[in-house]
Formats: C-alpha cells, structure tokens, sequence
C-alpha cells in the first residue's frame, strides 16, 4: 500500500482569480473553438460543451436543440437502429449540424459493437463514435479501441472514462482521438461511496490535459459540474470539452415524465449504472455487480434554450474577468486560488 500525498482539487475548492484586461464586453468573447484530432486529421468548431450520453438528457431532441446553438450531444446508446435514419433526414435547423455535433455512443461488448456498425451504415455521415465504459482502465477497451480505430480510420473516436495521465496516453495511443476524463463525479454517480474509488476532477483535468495536450490528443471533463461556474473551471483547468449531465436533466428535450408533487414539477434523473437503468436494459442488477448508480428528481425546467443561455453566459463572463477574447485563451490566463469550504452564511441553514 501507498499513499500519495500530493493535494488533490475538486471544482469546489478553488475559484478563479480576476485578472486585469482590456476586452470591453463579455458579448466580445468567442466560445467556439477548433480542434484537429489526432488520428483523423479532421477540424471540427463548435462549442465545446457536450450533452451526456444518458436516456434523458443524450436524445435526439437534445442534440437537435444543442446543435442549433452550436453544442454537442452524446447520444445515449439505446436508440434503436432504424431511429437513427429518421434523425438523419430532417433538415438542420438554423445553424444546425445534425450529423456533425452528436457522437453515436456505444459499449464494448461485440453486440454494441455489431449495433454500432449499422448505424454507421444506416448514417455514414456520422463524425464522432463516443466509446464509453465506467472503467477505462481495462486492456480489453484499450484493444477494442484499436478494433474500431482500424475498421473507422476517418472517424473521431472519443473514449473513456480514466483520471489519470499514463492511461489517457494508452487510450490515445490505442486509437482515441479524446479521452474522456472522470471517475466518481457525476451527480448521479455512486461509485465513490460503493467502491471507494475516485480521483477530485480538477485535478484529474489538470493532469489528463497535461497527457493529452503533448501527443495531439483532447480531454473531455466528464462529470461533477453542478452551474455554469464549475463549467468554466473546468475549461480554466485545461479541459477541451466539457460534458454535462445533470445541469442539462429536468428539460422537455430530454423527454422523461413530468411528475407533480406539492404544485411542483420535477422529472426523475438516473445514472446510466443505477438499479432504474438496469432493470430497463437489462432485465435487473446482474448478481455479481453493484449499481453505481442513484434514481434522483430535479426539478422541471421547461426547454433547454435558457440553460443553454446561462451557462454560455457565465461562460462569456468568465472568461471577461480574466482577459480571454476566446474561450481558447481561458487556460492559460487561469489562475486558481484555493479556498476553504465555499459557504454562504446568509442561506445556512
Ligand atoms: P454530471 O454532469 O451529472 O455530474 O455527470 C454526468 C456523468 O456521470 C456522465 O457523463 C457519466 O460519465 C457519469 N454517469 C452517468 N450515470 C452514471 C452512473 O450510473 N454511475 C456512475 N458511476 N457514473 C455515471
């Protein structure tokens, strides 16, 4: 056994420290980006704040309202086949990219793989594969990675979950173009109290970016932001992308039941992992596992323009208290400063 002492930060225990700057107006600041990707060679600009890919937040819906504004979804990986094609043939709308800001996601078993094949065939237009398994730290993903590398040569290969820099290196070197980053954070995750394991995601980030950044690769910050803050801390860090579940639950493109209680509305939001997903995909929690995953309702938010609104705001406004005329420069014009425990003593209860 070994300890490792060096500190360790999660979102919460560090703000961003302004700085002086000559932009005159957060409406000034530019949040696209454009990266190239390693082994395809190919650019893509867009926003880079992603959808997740869970049932009610990674739909169709999501990524038709999420591309309009220039956003990417992760699409969850239960769609049928055949609903892909409908999705395909309606017509982007305004600046819309329907084809070209959604990942199709999928696991690593064969039959996730010989499903993905037939999207792929049904939709070739299709940019990204998003390859997402709790654990990324098994050599048998990092095989099948390369698997779907050789066969897809020209398509952006996202994969994951890991936190650490020697293994996001292995998944890049395996055939990722990014590597999502993040285990333990997620609002409706479980893992770190069913199994112990985890790693604080600021510094996940901050060490991951490191590893990627110098072999061409990009990092997606997947997991634990909880407001528009967090998002931009996430981004300061050095993430590329930045993935959201739970800020983006509770909206009408995410599709899930509204329910009433006490004159107030709210949606239920599960993990991907949790006993309620199990028992829909798989007929129930297997015996030799766990969930890690919770069943929680959020409030019912109506559609997800606003959100969209106020976390690009925040974004924006972010980035003007540090002098970054784009969302590019946040990073390096980041400085974090660490803090106690973040209270507000006026709400405490
Ligand atoms: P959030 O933005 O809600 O904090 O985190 C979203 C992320 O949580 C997802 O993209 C995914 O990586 C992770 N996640 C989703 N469902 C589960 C689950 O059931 N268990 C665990 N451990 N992580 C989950």
């Amino acid at each position: 056994m070994r300890i490792e002492a060096d500190l360790k930060l999660g979102f919460k225990d560090v703000l961003i420290r302004p700085k002086r700057s000559t932009l005159g107006s957060r409406a000034q600041v530019r949040l696209e980006r454009t990266f190239k990707f390693r082994h395809t060679g190919r650019t893509w600009t867009g926003i880079p704040v992603i959808a997740a890919n869970m049932d009610t937040v990674g739909t169709f819906e999501m990524a038709a309202a999420l591309s309009e504004r220039g956003l990417f979804t992760a699409v969850h990986k239960h769609y049928p086949v055949e609903s892909w094609s409908a999705f395909a043939t309606v017509p982007p709308n305004g600046a819309g990219h329907r084809l070209t800001n959604v990942a199709v996601s999928t696991g690593i078993l064969d039959s996730d793989l010989a499903k993905l094949e037939r999207i792929l065939e049904r939709c070739p237009e299709l940019l990204f594969i998003c390859m997402d398994v709790a654990n990324g730290y098994s050599e048998y993903f990092a095989e099948q990675i390369g698997k779907v590398r050789a066969r897809h040569p020209d398509k952006i290969i996202m994969a994951g979950n890991v936190v650490t820099g020697e293994m996001v290196e292995q998944l890049l070197l395996s055939g990722a173009d990014i590597v999502k980053v993040g285990i333990g954070p997620g609002s409706v995750c479980t893992t770190r109290v069913k199994t112990g394991v985890g790693y604080p995601q600021l510094s996940a980030i901050i060490e991951c970016a490191d590893a990627a950044h110098g072999l061409s690769g990009q990092i997606v910050s997947d997991g634990g932001c909880t407001c528009a803050g967090d998002v931009a801390k996430a981004f300061g860090a050095g993430a590329d992308f930045v993935m959201l579940g739970g800020m983006l639950a509770g909206h009408d493109e995410g599709g899930g039941e509204i329910l009433e209680r006490d004159g107030q509305r709210f949606v239920e939001f599960y993990g991907m992992s949790s006993r309620a997903a199990m028992e829909k995909y798989s007929g129930g929690v297997a015996e030799y596992r766990a969930s890690e995953g919770k069943t929680v309702t959020v409030p019912y938010r109506g559609p997800v323009a606003e959100t969209i609104k106020d976390i690009l705001g925040g974004l924006r406004s972010a980035c003007t208290y540090v002098g970054a005329s784009q969302l590019k420069e946040l990073t390096k014009r980041t400085t974090f400063v660490r803090v106690a425990e973040q209270q507000n003593p006026i709400f405490e209860a």
